[in-house]
Order: structure tokens, then C-alpha cells, then sequence
């Protein structure tokens, strides 16, 4: 079995997944959305001290399955520092107290492989990650051969649910929140532009429409009722501009097996809008469950099953923390 563990942002997560099947036996996950809420964001200093109180709580419950462990994995890349070291800490000790060795896993490999928890691996795959600190698209064939073909040159799509919701005092995390408030809301209402629609580059933007949600929100002023209207104008353009983009690039690129993962990927909107622009390429659309897009630790155990086969180690003092991602 391996023990995972994930802390790179504000979820204190451990799994234990059985190497041979792949069968998750044991997963909690704690999470400390209501704790920042109240700031409308992650406060960094706050998440680590919430992990460190979390994630020893988790950790007492998977001792029964302390003699049964053959490597400790940890998310090491991406995340916010002072919270990858919590975990990163946590994996260390475990692995001198039951002396096995330690697996460093990156975070976006692990939402890729939330389509295999308890499953096997399906290669090669067009990812689209959207979470909330990437919007990229990349080309997987397998564990070590990930190339990342087009990513965001400033904001996330998942960042730019939150930053808005945050405008109109919504609360954190905001996707879910903006996602419900569309719902009833006119997505033609207002006439937001499309990032980088005129540019030939396949890359995304959302700083330009943060700014332009911030000027509707300042317009509406005291009318609220204007928000429904304002979050399904925001939510089709944010969406429009990913499809626009994957459209682009399935020119040159036919998609197979197209999957979306991340937090950001359990939003309806765009899974409809992608499942619409797969259609004519009779391409095969991959998600995973709902309750492993936002960070998990099941994830991170499903890739330290796969780093664990090839013997991926790494040595006590080599492995460090990385708050940004090399894919
Ligand atoms: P990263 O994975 O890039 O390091 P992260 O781990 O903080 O960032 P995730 O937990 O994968 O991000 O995803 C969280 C993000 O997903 C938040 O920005 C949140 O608002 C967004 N999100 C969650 N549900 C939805 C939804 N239904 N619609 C849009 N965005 C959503
Ligand atoms: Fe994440």
C-alpha cells in the first residue's frame, strides 16, 4: 500500500491506495474553505497552520495500515510554500519512522490522474487542466512524457470565478458560487470580449476579463439583480475563450481522447460547451468523479502507485518543495 498526502493548497488530504489493484482503501479529506472564506481567498499563513493541526488528525486514523506500507507520497510542486512544507514534512518523518522510501508527486500529474482513481491509465490524452492556479492544455503519453502545448500568460480560469465572485461578495471558493448565480442569468446580457480572440497564438488570458467583470460589477453599483446577468455573461466568455482556443488547435491537432481535469472541470458549462465542440470529431470525452476534480489526496496516491512501479524515488534530503510547477 501507499500512504499519500496533499497540502499544496488549502485541503489537508491522506490516502491509501492498495498497489496491485489500485483500489483506494482509505481517503479523508479536510478542507479549509470556510476558514478563508471570510477573506474572499487563501490566506497562506492560516492554511499552513490549519494543515498542521489536520493533517496529524488524518494521520492517526491510517494507522492500521502502518505495516502494510510500502512508500509515503507527497504533492512537492506546485502549491504555496509554507503548505507544501507541511506535507512534505509529514511524508519525510513517515518514511524514516516505517524506513520506506519517499515518492514527490506534481500536483497537475495528479489531477490528470484523477481519471484513473481505481482505474487503469488510458494514453495518449489531450488534458485540459482549469483549476485555480492553471488553464492549460496538455499532451500526455504516459506518466513522463507530458507536454504542456498551451497555457495561461497571467491569470487561471478557476482564479478568475473567484476573483469575480469575490466582486460582487459572493464568498470563496467562487465557482461554484458564480456557477449557481448563471444559472438565471441572461449569458448575452453583457458584451464582455473574448481574450485573445483576435491573436493567433493558442494560449489563454483572464486578467483582461477580471477587469472588465470589475467595471459591470461598479456599474450595477447598488442594483444586485444585475449579477445573475453579469456572472452568465462572465461564465460564457470564460468558457467561449477556452473553446475558441481548442478549436484553433484541433486544426492541427486532432483530438482522440480528449479529458478535462482540475477543481475548475466541475463546471457544467464548460463541460457541455466541450462535449458540443468533441461532437464532430467523434472524439471520446474523459472526466473525472466530481468529488476527485478539487484536490484530493486519491489523486496523489494513483500516481505514487505508477511512481512506485518504476521505482521514482526520491532521497530523503534531495526532495524539496517547488511552489511552480515544470510542466
Ligand atoms: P492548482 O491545481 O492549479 O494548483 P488549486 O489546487 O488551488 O490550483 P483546484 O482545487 O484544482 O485548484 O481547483 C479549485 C478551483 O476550481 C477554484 O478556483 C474554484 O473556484 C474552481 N471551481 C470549483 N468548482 C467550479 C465550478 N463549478 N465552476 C468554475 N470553477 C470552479
Ligand atoms: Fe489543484
Amino acid at each position: 500500500m501507499i500512504l499519500s498526502i496533499e497540502s499544496s493548497c488549502d485541503d489537508s488530504a491522506i490516502a491509501i491506495t492498495e498497489i496491485a489493484t489500485n483500489k483506494l482503501l482509505f481517503h479523508k479529506k479536510i478542507s479549509q474553505e470556510l476558514e478563508h472564506s471570510v477573506y474572499g481567498g487563501v490566506v497562506p499563513e492560516l492554511a499552513a497552520r490549519l494543515h498542521a493541526e489536520a493533517l496529524p488528525k488524518i494521520l492517526q486514523e491510517c494507522e492500521p495500515y502502518f505495516k502494510d506500507l510500502k512508500a509515503v507520497a507527497v504533492t512537492s510542486t506546485p502549491g504555496l510554500a509554507v503548505t507544501l512544507v507541511e506535507g512534505v514534512t509529514m511524508a519525510k518523518a513517515i518514511a524514516v519512522a516505517l524506513n520506506i522510501p519517499l515518492i514527490g508527486v506534481n500536483h497537475l500529474v495528479g489531477h490528470i490522474y484523477s481519471l484513473f482513481i481505481e482505474k487503469e491509465t488510458v494514453f495518449p490524452l489531450t488534458v485540459l487542466l482549469v483549476s485555480g492556479g492553471h488553464t492549460q492544455v496538455m499532451e500526455v503519453k504516459s506518466l513522463t512524457d507530458i507536454k504542456t502545448v498551451a497555457k495561461s500568460m497571467d491569470d487561471s480560469f478557476g482564479e478568475s470565478f473567484d476573483k469575480s465572485a469575490k466582486m460582487m461578495g459572493l464568498g470563496y471558493p467562487g465557482g461554484p458560487l458564480i456557477q449557481e448565480l448563471a444559472k438565471d442569468g441572461d449569458r448575452l446580457s453583457h458584451n464582455f470580449t473574448v481574450p485573445l480572440h483576435q491573436s493567433p497564438l493558442i494560449a489563454f488570458s483572464y486578467s483582461g476579463l477580471k477587469n472588465a467583470v470589475r467595471l459591470a460589477v461598479e456599474d450595477a453599483g447598488e442594483d444586485k439583480s444585475q449579477y445573475k446577468d453579469i456572472a452568465a455573461s462572465f461564465e460564457h466568455i470564460a468558457t467561449k475563450h477556452i473553446t475558441m482556443k481548442l478549436k484553433k488547435y484541433f486544426k492541427t491537432v486532432r483530438p482522440k481522447t480528449f479529458a478535462i481535469v482540475g477543481g475548475a472541470s466541475a463546471n457544467l458549462y464548460l463541460r457541455s460547451q466541450i462535449e458540443e465542440l468533441l461532437k464532430p470529431h467523434n472524439a471520446t470525452l474523459l472526466l473525472s468523479e466530481l468529488k476527485y476534480c478539487s484536490d484530493n489526496a486519491a489523486m496523489i496516491g494513483r500516481v505514487g502507485v505508477e511512481m512506485y512501479k518504476q521505482k521514482m524515488f526520491s532521497a530523503l534530503d534531495s526532495l524539496d518543495i517547488s511552489p511552480k510547477s515544470n510542466i
